[in-house]
């Protein structure tokens, strides 16, 4: 070692990694950009798919393709693609999948920015959209059009937590040869899994709980015909949706104890949704297989006992109890993400609905007094205790 050291030449030139008779229990991480192939004729045959091999990691990289292969089991895909955020994977299905004259359909409860997109950006390119209701099936049914290629469904909206009518939905698209997307970042594979229920396309942003520490932003997307996956694999490496191989290396993980993690939280989430329903001053509360949830009997037919980690509840008093909501419970992040291991707080109002106005707020029933809870992995006494003391001190 230290001879080579001395020799002034060799301090540009990359060393073998050193030998070792036993292997790393942990997987390396690789930040290469490029690689080297012995000679033209090999990087032919691993441009032509011949022998595996990586050239460039815009195109590909090993951490990417491990954490690919980790959310291809839970999700029973194949092939899935990890994209540098849960949004490019919402724009490598849209941008990937159309064209100017189609039509694309999105439930009217989605992610924000997969709105943003829908509304801005795809028209821009001469592709239609609209937005309807997914709750209502025959409804959502009448907003197909004759040259409708796609429609985007999250199984679980936010933050009302409204279930869609997943079943008659898919049943139509498929029979009108139009392709499903699930975005199932909030369900998880472990809630639901689209591809058994014949969606064509499943996304999610791995930011959230699959990865699960709120310390990498990611995207996976998976394809159950090989020439979509063709299609948005190639849009999503010529604009640069790549993924860092270090957030790769932090979600695969986080991604070790997504079962252990989802599980507990989903138990914390419902015994936190019954807990604070009988507390004074709560004017509802909404968890997804209550009794009392609006949607109760299909999500029951679709999650079974999954009810998930989301619950959302509404108290009085407009801003003012919610600022003393946030206030009273100092250990509880009050922050505009979900699916961290520590519970969290979000008042969609001021963060991911402001933009529509309170009017449009209202039409989706929410008020100043609406929060949704991103429920964590916590002792759930601590939890039921923290809420308790932060919704009394709001409401007295
Ligand atoms: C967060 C989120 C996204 C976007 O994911 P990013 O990783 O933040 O880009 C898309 N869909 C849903 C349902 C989300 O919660």
């Amino acid at each position: 070692m230290e001879s080579r050291m001395r020799d002034k030449e060799s301090l540009v030139r990359r060393m073998a990694w050193p030998e070792s008779a036993s292997r790393a229990v942990g997987t390396p991480i690789q930040p290469s950009v490029v690689y080297a192939s012995p000679d033209p004729d090999t990087l032919d045959a691993q441009y032509e798919g011949r022998v595996q091999g990586y050239t460039y990691a815009r195109e590909g990289h090993p951490n990417a393709d491990v954490l690919a292969f980790k959310i291809d089991s839970l999700e029973r895909a194949d092939g899935g693609i990890v994209l540098g955020s849960g949004m490019a994977a919402v724009a490598a299905v849209l941008m990937g999948l159309t064209r100017a004259g189609d039509h694309v359909l999105g439930g009217d409860q989605l992610y924000g920015r997969s709105l943003r997109l829908m509304r801005e950006d795809l028209p821009r390119l001469g592709v239609a959209t609209s937005l309807a209701d997914p709750t209502d099936a025959a409804r959502f049914i009448a907003a197909i059009r004759p040259e409708t290629r796609l429609i985007l469904l999250e199984v679980v909206s936010n933050p009302t937590l409204r279930v869609a009518d997943m079943a008659a939905i898919m049943a139509e698209a498929r029979a009108r040869g139009v392709l499903v997307v699930v975005d199932n970042t909030f369900t998880t594979p472990r809630g639901y899994q689209p591809f058994a229920h014949g969606a064509d396309i499943v996304l999610h942003s791995v930011t959230k709980i699959l990865a699960g520490h709120s310390d990498a932003t990611l995207g996976y997307v998976a394809a159950a015909d090989p020439a979509h996956r063709k299609a948005i694999y190639d849009f999503a490496v010529t604009v640069g949706f790549t993924p860092s191989p270090f957030d790769c290396w932090l979600a695969e993980r986080g991604l070790y104890s997504f079962e252990l993690r989802y599980d507990r939280a989903e138990e914390n989430a419902r015994a936190l949704a019954d807990h604070i329903a009988g507390l004074p001053g709560v004017r509802r509360v909404l968890y997804p297989t209550r009794p009392d949830h609006p949607d109760h009997n299909r999500a029951v037919a679709l999650l079974g006992t999954r009810g998930g980690h989301m619950v959302s509840f509404e108290i009085g008093g407009g801003r003012a109890a919610a600022n003393r909501l946030t206030q009273a419970a100092p250990n509880i992040a009050f922050a505009p993400t979900l699916g961290d291991i520590g519970t969290t707080l979000s008042h969609p109002a001021s963060s991911s609905h402001r933009a529509l106005g309170a009017e449009g707020r209202a039409a989706l029933g929410i008020s100043e007094g609406f929060f949704r809870v991103s429920v964590g992995v916590e002792d759930i006494n601590l939890l039921t205790h923290e809420f308790e003391t932060a919704i009394r001190a709001a409401t007295a």
